[in-house]
């Protein structure tokens, strides 16, 4: 018997029949004798049509109102979950952020949880009832509601579990766990039994999108357990915990890719103190992420800048660009929209030499042409043209021992043919 917080995201609840699966399936774990809080996001697509419907009454609706917006999808979601698990003759309670007792700062739309006071919800748990909380959404202390940002069930799944002490927060979306690399761009690619904090984090920001790196985070600094498995089948997802750091690890735990970056480069700035100070605050200023930057050394005392930043913050950051050319003296500069960057990531990687030279012959065999290059001591990022973005991944992969033998092949079907699968092999 254990206390299980069971977090469903959106396509898991996207229409009445799923939501009767995600029902049935959270009867299952209370009839072994668990106690379960399921997490829910807003059905299917919902949070994106509320967007959309404020955007067309208002180009920059307040902040405050649009979490009152968006906080809504949840509530659909929970409440119908709860209909459904009581139709089935069991009890059930349905509760908002607030009334979870979530207790947010007062950020709109990216609201950081500063306490899980959960009174309400041990209550109905130890009144027998499967207890639904609403994710993504919180409450100020001067009653205001808030949202937690994009994907932000996750960090409530996670945040509860804390403040529960449940034994496990399980994940559940349309994947069935975390993997080598992403099997639609690498289809060698394996399915990880256990994942530490650590390389799930680096995985995440290096593009691999199963986990909401939020939630890893807090999962880290609280010592939740998490567990990413998927939502139409019973089969074993991946942990992600701590490991132990005598454990035999590989070295490289997984490839990630990410094509959602462009590069901008600055030719010929001037070479004295000071100018990579303007470029980066100016640009930070615009609230531009800037990942990678490379400088070159420099020429006549000129020198040439590179750096990537989401492809959504394109126009921000040429205006900026722009304007403080004249001030760094400049000549011109240019935007690559056609990168991929694949990284290598592995704790292991930190007592073992030799890997960016492995990585960067294994590339060179493969007649990949590296753009730009950044390391941390878990991690190898390089940036290669779009169109080289598979084999360069591909290579890697097998290159660091992760290809499996099988090949995946299920990557076309859809969740429904899944989940349909699944239902013959029963
Ligand atoms: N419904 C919210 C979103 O789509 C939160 C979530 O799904 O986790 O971003
Ligand atoms: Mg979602």
């Amino acid at each position: 018997m254990a206390l299980i917080v069971a977090k469903f995201g959106g396509t898991s609840v996207a229409s009445p029949e799923r939501i009767q699966n995600v029902a049935k399936r959270l009867i299952a774990m209370k009839n072994e004798g668990n106690d379960v809080v399921a997490v829910v996001s807003a059905m299917g697509k919902t949070t994106d049509e509320l967007v959309g419907l404020a955007n067309a009454l208002n180009e920059h609706p307040s902040p405050r109102e649009m979490d009152m917006l968006l906080s809504t999808g949840e509530q659909v979601s929970m409440s119908l979950l709860a209909m459904a698990i009581n139709a089935r003759g069991y009890r059930a309670a349905s509760f908002t952020g607030w009334q979870a007792g979530i207790v947010t700062d007062s950020t709109f739309s990216s609201a950081k949880i500063q306490e899980v006071t959960a009174e309400r919800i041990k209550a109905k748990l130890a009144d027998g009832a499967i207890v639904v909380v609403a994710g993504f959404q919180g409450l100020t202390e001067d009653g205001e509601i808030t949202t937690l940002g994009r994907g932000g069930s996750d960090t409530t799944a996670v945040a509860l579990a804390w403040g529960i002490d449940a034994d496990v927060c399980e994940i559940y979306s349309d994947v069935d766990g975390v993997y080598t690399a992403d099997p639609r761009v690498v289809p060698r690619a394996r399915k990880l039994d256990v994942i530490s904090y650590d390389d799930m984090l680096e995985l995440s920001s290096a593009g691999s999108g199963v986990l909401q790196s939020r939630a890893v985070e807090l999962a880290r600094k609280f010592g939740v357990v998490i567990h990413s498995r998927s939502a139409f089948s019973d089969a074993p997802g991946t942990l992600v915990k701590e490991i132990d750091m005598f454990m035999e690890q590989a070295v490289v735990t997984g490839v990630a890719h990410d094509t959602s970056e462009i590069k901008f480069t600055i030719r010929d700035a001037d070479d004295v103190p000071g100018v990579a100070a303007q470029v980066f605050s100016a640009l930070a200023s615009g609230s531009v992420n800037v990942d990678m930057i490379i400088q070159n050394v420099g020429e006549n005392s000129h020198t040439d800048i590179s750096f990537t930043c989401p492809k959504g913050s394109k126009e921000e950051a040429e205006a900026i660009v722009k304007r403080i050319m004249p001030r760094i003296g400049g000549r011109d500069y240019v935007i690559d929209e056609n990168i991929a960057k694949v990284s290598l990531v592995g704790t292991g990687m930190k007592s073992s030499p030799g890997i960016a030279a492995k990585a960067f012959s294994v590339l060179a065999e493969n007649k990949v042409n590296i753009l730009m290059i950044s390391t941390s001591p878990i991690r190898l990022s390089i940036v290669v043209e779009g169109s080289q973005c598979q084999v360069a991944a591909r290579c890697l992969h097998e290159a660091f021992g992760l290809d499996s033998e099988s090949v995946f092949e299920e990557t076309a079907l859809s969740p429904e043919e899944i989940a349909a699968k699944m239902q013959k092999g029963r």
